[in-house]
């Protein structure tokens, strides 16, 4: 079942989200939604707070990525097939001289901005079966799952703008609290105007 993704400004975008166990109820009922949610949408990455749950789970399939014929060889391979699901994750170490990515986000459509992060990091998590592993990811792969990781702490990546671009991206954002935008998948929006 595709879930409504929750656009900017809704509070729970902003919860420190909190660890689940395994008796969380239809667990599986849920990332089998959230998948099928990031599909439809297109996203490489999804995690639980924009579907509206508090909860640290977030799955990333970063496939669609590795048909960029600017990678080379190696890093098209190791981004083809790449999808895991992350429960109660905590990244461990964050190296290397912060580099600018173009991102965007489900959570706010439109909207694409360089931002900067480490390139490698280590990270602890649960699988779907809950097993723990401890992984060390680079490059596009370590992007895509550090901006998953950000929506469990409650950060999204115009936090991470010059207070330059933020002020230039307000009125943008305000209308996409709003709902005032084309979007072609379904969104639920914290400002929309009821009762008419
Ligand atoms: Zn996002």
């Amino acid at each position: 079942m595709i879930l409504p993704i929750i656009a900017y400004g809704d509070p729970v975008l902003r919860k420190m989200a909190k660890d689940i166990t395994s008796e969380y109820p239809k667990l599986d009922e849920l990332i089998t939604n959230m998948w099928e949610t990031m599909y439809n949408a297109h996203g490489v990455g999804l995690a639980a707070p924009q579907v509206g749950l508090p909860i640290r789970l977030f799955l990333v399939d970063t496939t669609p990525f590795s048909d960029d014929e600017e990678l080379s060889k190696e890093d098209q391979e190791a981004l083809k097939g790449f999808k895991k699901v992350f429960i109660n994750a905590k990244i461990e170490e964050e190296v290397g001289t912060a580099w600018d990515f173009n991102e965007g986000c489900l959570s706010i459509p439109d909207i694409r901005e360089d931002v900067k992060r480490k390139p490698e990091i280590t990270i602890s998590y649960l699988d779907e079966n809950f097993n723990p592993h401890t992984e060390t990811y680079d490059g596009l792969l370590a992007r895509v799952i550090q901006h998953e990781y950000d929506h469990i702490q409650g950060v999204l990546f115009t936090d991470k703008l010059s207070s330059l671009k933020k002020r230039l991206l307000k009125s943008r954002l305000e209308k996409i609290s709003k709902g005032k935008i084309a979007v072609d998948y379904k969104m639920r929006f914290p400002n929309i105007k009821k009762g008419r």
